[in-house]
């Protein structure tokens, strides 16, 4: 291992291990970094530690919390252009995106000290049931014990903040585990908690190699997996501890529907943009990127015509520039597997309506049409920046083929009718429903997860709290 390698952080503290691994650009091959691998002696003294300070980070005051998260909040901001370009430079996502993403985990940190301020519990009399009288229920939320964060590479930066900021908020350690493409934000990250007086037990961010996650996941020290990352990893991780409380954040291949009612120019202007943008951003490279379109026959002529226009006003190419829209994805391989499926898709009668190139890891963003049910662009998780057109007859039949996927996470409705807004609640089986927007719609303070394949569990401030925590009832007898 060479001196320069970036260190990994350990119960608090900066370490090396005896190995080491790569960390190169997406876009260009850059070498971009060296990052030390912890030992399995070095994994036991996190997991150790983590155990050990369960106690003190559980009883540690709600205000002592709620300032490191202020705090990390703050110095993200301060260090906003440095963490945006250490993205970009190991994710390959545009500048605008990555700081778009800094923004995110500035807001997430800073919720998760207010959510930390009110976490407090509730009163609930039993004296409504004749046996129970003169009894009285105190019920707060304890945290289950340190939990195990599986990050993805999407993200490196926010999707790791949704899985330290709430433990944190509840007061629970965390071992970190960084996608091994992006683990350079993560163990930046480890700098501001270093800035803060949490025990130093209570967090370690540890690039674990993915062969040697087995053991750490089912390590019975850490009661909390949550998982963000792919079907079949997550699909894995659960069966291996089922006794375990684990949250896994999924895939999916996300739609919106463009009802008749969106059919002023503007509506379909908003639309058209929308998808264009929300189907290519961080070059669909997110759980939420929009994949499949469908739009009643009515507006479907005019919404697949501004619909290739907008993407191909999408401007690719070198993610550092700051006017860039769409840069590479994570690997060769990733978007050779997305021209491969292109092409399946067009050899079996699919449309291309344009993109379809590929250089190096760098996918043109690309519309399909006509492309037969079960092709892989439609039935599985394309994630790349590729979306297919289909017009609809009728809202039941846009529902149908909404719900036509083993996944669930999110779907975008575009219409102004209330009614059919929620109908589209109640009939969609997904997670969230946007109304007017794409699926890619979040807003980390809301709920957030998937049904079907797309995970259990949720995600959001307050949600990933209560995840982390389980009830503890209080009786008072005489009260
Ligand atoms: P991935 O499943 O390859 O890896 C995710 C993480 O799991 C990485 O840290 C990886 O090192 C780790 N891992 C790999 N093998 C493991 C094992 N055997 N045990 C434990 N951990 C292991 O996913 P990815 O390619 O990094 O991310 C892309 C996927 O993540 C997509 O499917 C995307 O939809 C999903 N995702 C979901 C959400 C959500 O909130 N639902 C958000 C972002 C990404």
């Amino acid at each position: 291992m060479t001196e320069q390698a970036t260190p990994f952080w350990i119960a608090g503290k900066q370490a090396t291990g005896t190995d080491s691994f790569e960390v190169y650009s997406p876009y260009d091959g850059a070498h971009v970094a060296t990052v030390s691998v912890p030992t399995e002696d070095q994994v036991e003294e996190a997991v150790a530690a983590a155990a050990a300070a369960a106690k003190e980070t559980a009883d540690q005051p709600a205000h002592v919390r709620a300032a490191a998260l202020d705090l990390v909040s703050r110095r993200i901001a301060e260090r906003a252009d440095e963490i945006a370009a250490l993205i970009t430079a190991e994710n390959g996502k545009p500048l605008k995106w990555a700081r778009a993403e800094v923004g995110r985990a500035v807001s997430v940190f800073r919720w998760a000290a207010e959510e930390a301020r009110r976490f407090g519990g509730v009163v609930q009399r039993l004296d409504t049931d004749a046996n129970a009288t003169g009894r009285t229920a105190v019920i707060r939320r304890f945290p289950h014990g340190p939990v195990l964060g599986i990050a993805p590479f999407n993200f490196p930066l926010n999707l790791v903040a949704h899985k330290v900021a709430p433990a944190i908020a509840v007061g629970a350690p965390i071992i970190v585990k960084p996608a091994p493409a992006t683990p350079l934000t993560a163990l930046l990250l480890g700098e501001l908690l270093a800035e803060t007086d949490l025990p130093a037990g209570s967090w370690s961010v540890l690039p674990v190699p993915n062969d040697r996650m087995a053991a750490l996941t089912a390590d019975p020290r850490l009661p909390v997996v949550s998982f963000t990352g792919s079907g079949p990893v997550g699909a894995m991780i659960e069966a291996a501890v089922p006794h375990k409380h684990v949250t896994l954040e999924l895939g999916g291949n996300a739609a919106a529907v463009v009802t008749a009612d969106y059919a002023s120019e503007a509506d379909l202007d908003w639309a058209a943009q929308r998808i264009a943008a929300f189907s290519n951003y961080q070059a669909g490279q997110s759980c939420i990127s929009v994949q499949r379109v469908f739009a009643d026959r009515a507006v479907y002529d005019r919404l697949l015509e501004k619909v290739v226009a907008a993407v191909e006003a999408q401007k690719t190419g070198d993610p550092t520039d700051p006017g860039t829209d769409v840069g590479p994805m994570i690997s060769v391989a990733a978007a050779e597997r997305v021209e491969a499926w292109v092409g399946e898709a067009v050899g079996a009668g699919a449309t291309l309506l344009t993109g379809g190139g590929r250089d190096g890891a760098s996918y043109e963003p690309t519309v399909l049409a006509g492309v037969p049910d079960g092709a892989k662009v439609v039935a599985d998780e394309v994630f790349g920046p590729v979306l297919v057109l289909r017009a609809f007859d009728g809202f039941d039949e846009a529902v149908r083929l909404v719900n036509d996927s083993r996944f669930g996470l999110q779907a975008g409705v575009f219409t102004h009718d209330l009614r059919t807004a929620f109908r589209a609640h109640r009939d969609l089986e997904v997670g969230g429903v946007i109304i007017g927007d794409v699926p890619s719609f979040r807003a980390d303070q809301m709920p957030y997860g998937g049904v079907k394949g797309s995970g259990v569990g949720r995600e959001g401030v307050k949600s990933a709290m209560e995840d982390y925590t389980y009830e503890r009832v209080l009786v008072l007898t005489g009260i």
